[in-house]
């Protein structure tokens, strides 16, 4: 058995924070100004530029965000909302939060992401969205799915949490190619604020609904009653919710956008150091980079193929008993509890198969290359042992 020499075990995930980080945040809490303020604002408008969006707003996670955005929608009971089941379930969640109902499709079994095709034939007269969602950084198929909204005249909205730097066709993933886009900032996320969301929108009306919402639909910022010079009182202009972002994680936020570009770079070497040793394995199916797409490999997800020396749990124990920390592939939302109600088994054959065939490889900004050797060199071992 190959061992380490640490008696550590290998996360699959660490954020990378610096003195930089920590210099920003002791400078907020001594400006006295923790809540949303002039540092949120900061964040917005250096995001905004980074993807190249017209408004970018934040918010506390992008649990709030998709939950924001489904609220805008005005979804009534009966209300359908087509999303993949292959997400984690906040995909779903804020669209029951939203008073619609998910309905779920299946994906591309190379891609992880939505099937055109699926989508259309799901849609009816009571769909009033689709929700396509960029499955462990890889944008989804937007031309397409863009294409079939724009036929049935429905809004799309991008499940983005996992796709900062992501690029499509040579734009940003948040610049305009849905409606809206919401993305994360916890602490699994490449760029994180411990927790944080940030929603893109190319809409002046959406923009400013949102901004009100996040912060009890008042209808004057803090930033704007702080600076009067006479005595104002706000007024609460609809049933709104506190979502906001703290300056405090924004500061965390603006150094980490700072640092994406060479977060992003050091992600895709590893990503393509996994990637060249597994294609030699035969066994594990790594993910794809379809062309005109870039993935900013927030998780490192490959396959095992049916044929496989060991199964995926035996896997993920083997390398757990060697130190390795894994996670299986994405979840089938519809497998849990409150979406069981309905069969949809029948429905999401390859979401059902992608959840039990593949494994998320640690895959974080500190990971050493000796380290991912190591991983790599466990995983050929254990590929070749006899099957007991
Ligand atoms: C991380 C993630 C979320 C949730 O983001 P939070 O900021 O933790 O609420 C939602 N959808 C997908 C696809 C994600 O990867």
């Amino acid at each position: 058995m190959t061992t380490q020499s640490a008696t550590t075990t290998i996360p699959v995930s660490r954020p990378f924070f610096g003195p930089e980080e920590e210099a920003l945040v002791a400078q907020v809490l001594r400006s006295g100004w923790v809540a949303q303020g002039p540092r949120v604002t900061e964040l917005e408008k250096r995001f905004a530029e980074y993807v190249g969006a017209k408004h970018a707003i934040a918010v506390s996670s992008c649990a709030t965000a998709l939950h924001l955005v489904m609220t805008i929608l005005g979804l009534h009971p009966g209300d359908e909302v087509i999303c993949p089941s292959l997400s984690f379930i906040a995909t779903a969640n804020c669209i029951v939060h939203g008073g619609g109902t998910p309905v779920f499709v299946d994906v591309d079994p190379v891609t992880y992401n939505l099937s055109p095709e699926r989508v259309e034939e799901a849609i009816t007269p009571r769909t009033r969205a689709i929700m396509a969602v960029h499955q462990v950084g890889l944008p989804a198929a937007m031309n397409e799915i863009l294409a079939i909204a724009a036929r049935h005249n429905l809004p799309v909205i991008e499940d983005a949490a996992p796709a900062v730097g992501a690029e499509y066709f040579g734009r940003r993933i948040g610049a305009p190619h849905g409606l809206i886009a919401c993305f994360s900032f916890d602490g699994r996320k490449i760029l994180s604020s411990g927790e944080g969301g940030m929603i893109t929108t190319g809409d002046d009306a959406i923009a400013g609904r949102l901004r009100k919402l996040r912060t009890q639909a008042m209808s004057m910022s803090d930033a704007a009653r702080h600076s009067a010079r006479q005595i104002v009182f706000e007024q609460y202009d609809e049933v709104g919710h506190n979502f906001r972002l703290t300056d405090i994680q924004a500061a965390v936020g603006i150094v980490q956008l700072s640092r994406l570009p060479e977060l992003l770079t050091r992600r895709r070497y590893l990503a393509a150091r996994y990637t060249e040793a597994f294609r030699s394995l035969g066994w594990l199916i790594p993910p794809t980079e379809p062309q005109g797409l870039v993935h900013n490999y927030q998780s490192y997800m490959p396959r095992l193929k049916k044929d496989s020396p060991i199964s995926r749990d035996d896997l993920m124990q083997a390398l757990l008993d060697r130190g390795i920390s894994t996670r299986r592939g994405v979840m089938s939302i519809h497998r849990e509890p409150p979406y069981r109600a309905v069969k949809w088994d029948r429905l999401l054959p390859e979401s059902a198969a992608l959840t039990d065939e593949s494994i998320i490889l640690p895959l974080f900004h500190s990971l050493t290359d000796q380290d991912q050797d190591f991983v790599i060199e466990n995983i050929r071992e254990i590929g070749s042992a006899p099957r007991s």
